[in-house]
């Protein structure tokens, strides 16, 4: 597997350390989930990347926020909690507890709906579900994308995204995942901010693919 599939070193020390924001944490959650080999990365964190954690605030980081961390993926809700009402039991675990919005159509094939809860200004939590041989829309970023695949595999120019494969995207990159699975691709994403369509017809097509 590339490390380019994996979270950024950083992402995964401050989810570790606690100090991402909650839509990111969830996504990096479920890669955590889908991957245990990331995870006995993330345990090795602390040791691995002990200059890096130096430096953050002690109050910040505490020994044992990790711990807390990892403890929290394994536990599961408590049984007097009701489920939501939209909750999916299918989804992976960091995903589980959370009410879903409607499936909203986005483009020929590609659907999207809203994981509620996990906000932090602008960056907001969605699952896209996008059928075989299907795109989406090229597209850049108002800010950060990250995505996890949860089923089924896509392609970009940076080659193919499996179950448990993770991708980050920013304002930096253009593109245009491609589904060649041949059963439909669902994944969660972190976004920051809306996905931008270049060109003149990106502008006809904004209003249909908002996010
Ligand atoms: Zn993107």
């Amino acid at each position: 597997m590339s490390a380019r599939r994996q979270p950024s070193e950083e992402r995964l020390l401050a989810f570790a350390a606690g100090t991402l924001s909650a839509p990111e944490s969830v996504v990096v959650a479920t890669h955590l989930a889908l991957r245990p080999e990331t995870r006995a990365w993330t345990e090795l964190g602390q040791a691995v990347g002990g200059a890096v954690l130096d430096d953050l605030e002690p109050s910040v980081l505490g020994l044992e926020a990790l711990d807390n961390t990892l403890a929290r993926l394994d536990t599961p809700p408590p049984a007097a909690t009701p489920a939501p009402r939209n909750a999916d039991p299918s989804l992976p675990a960091p995903l589980r507890g959370f009410e879903l919005g409607p499936w909203r159509w986005m483009g020929p094939g590609v659907h999207v709906r809203n994981v509620l809860g996990p906000r932090d200004g602008a960056c907001r939590v969605i699952l896209l579900r996008i059928a075989p041989g299907q795109s989406t829309p090229l597209h850049t970023h108002g800010g950060v994308e990250l995505t996890c695949v949860i089923e089924g595999a896509y392609a970009t120019e940076e080659g193919v995204f499996e179950p448990g494969d993770f991708e980050e995207a920013d304002p930096n990159i253009t593109h245009q995942p491609r589904v060649v699975s041949d059963k439909p691709c669902l994944c969660v994403a972190a976004l920051d901010g809306e996905i931008v369509l270049p060109g003149r017809l990106g502008k006809l097509l904004a209003p249909f693919v908002r996010l």
